[in-house]
C-alpha cells in the first residue's frame, strides 16, 4: 500500500473507543503507580466522544478535518492532562492533513513530527522525562527515516508502532519529572508510563489498520 486514505482514517479514530475500552483497566492500573488511576477512564471518554463524532461526519475524502474533528471531540470530552494534550496531537496531525484525501508516508511524517512537536510545546515534556512524549517521539522518527528511505505506508507505520511500543517499555528505567508522577521521582522507577502506553496502542492500531487488521492485539 503506497497511501492511507480517509476511510483508513475514519476506520482507525472509530475503532479506538473499543480498543481502549478492552485496555481501560490495564492503563488505569498503569496511572494507578503513578498518578491517580484515571487514565483508562480518560480515554476511553475520549475516544467514545471520537467514535460518535466520526459516525455524524459526512464521508469526506478529507483527512485533516477527521483528525481536527477527533482531536476536537477529545478536547471536549476529556479532562485532566490527556484531553488537552492527545487533543493537541490529533488537531496538530490534522492542520499537515489538510486537503489530503490521501496520506503518502512523506505526509504521515510530517504530521506526526507536527504532532510530536505540539505535544512537546503544550506540555513542556521532553523524551526521558516519562510521559507519552516518549512513545510519540519516536514514532514520529521512524516515520521520518522510512519517509527519507522510500518506504511505504504500511511499513513506516509498523516502523513507527514498534517504535512507539519500545518507547513506552523504555520509561519504566525512568524517573518522573513530568504531570502527577513527578512527585514520585526516582520510586516512579520500575513503573510504564500509562500515556505513553496510550500512545503505543494509537500506533499499533493505525499500523493495523494500514494492514487490514482491525485491532492490535490485547494484552
Ligand atoms: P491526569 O494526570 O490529569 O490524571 P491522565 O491520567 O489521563 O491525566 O494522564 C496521565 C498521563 O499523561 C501520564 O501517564 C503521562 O503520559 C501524560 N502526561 C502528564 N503530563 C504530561 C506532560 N506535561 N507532557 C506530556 N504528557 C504528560
Ligand atoms: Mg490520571
Amino acid at each position: 500500500m503506497t497511501t492511507l486514505n480517509s476511510s483508513h482514517l475514519r476506520a482507525w479514530l472509530a475503532g479506538l473507543s473499543p480498543l481502549f475500552e478492552a485496555n481501560l483497566e490495564r492503563l488505569s492500573q498503569l496511572d494507578a503507580a503513578l498518578g491517580d488511576g484515571d487514565h483508562g477512564a480518560s480515554m476511553v471518554r475520549g475516544m467514545r466522544a471520537v467514535s460518535a463524532k466520526i459516525a455524524a461526519m459526512p464521508a469526506a475524502g478529507d483527512c485533516g478535518s477527521l483528525l481536527q474533528a477527533a482531536g476536537m471531540a477529545i478536547v471536549s470530552a476529556t479532562g485532566g492532562a490527556t484531553g488537552p494534550l492527545f487533543g493537541a496531537i490529533f488537531m496538530e496531525a490534522g492542520k499537515v492533513a489538510r486537503g489530503k484525501s490521501e496520506l503518502a508516508s512523506a505526509d504521515l511524517a510530517a504530521m506526526f513530527q507536527a504532532a510530536s512537536s505540539a505535544l512537546s510545546a503544550r506540555g513542556g515534556a521532553l523524551p526521558g522525562d516519562k510521559t507519552m512524549v516518549d512513545a510519540l517521539a519516536p514514532a514520529a522518527a521512524a516515520l521520518a527515516e522510512c519517509s527519507v528511505r522510500g518506504d511505504e505506508v504500511a511499513q513506516a507505520l509498523a516502523m513507527a508502532a514498534q517504535a512507539a511500543e519500545q518507547g513506552a517499555a523504555a520509561t519504566a528505567a525512568m524517573p518522573a519529572s513530568k504531570g502527577r508522577a513527578r512527585y514520585l521521582g526516582q520510586r516512579a522507577l520500575g513503573h510504564v508510563d500509562a500515556g505513553a502506553t496510550s500512545v503505543a496502542l494509537i500506533m499499533q492500531a493505525l499500523a493495523n489498520t494500514a494492514l487490514d487488521i482491525p485491532y492490535p492485539p490485547m494484552v
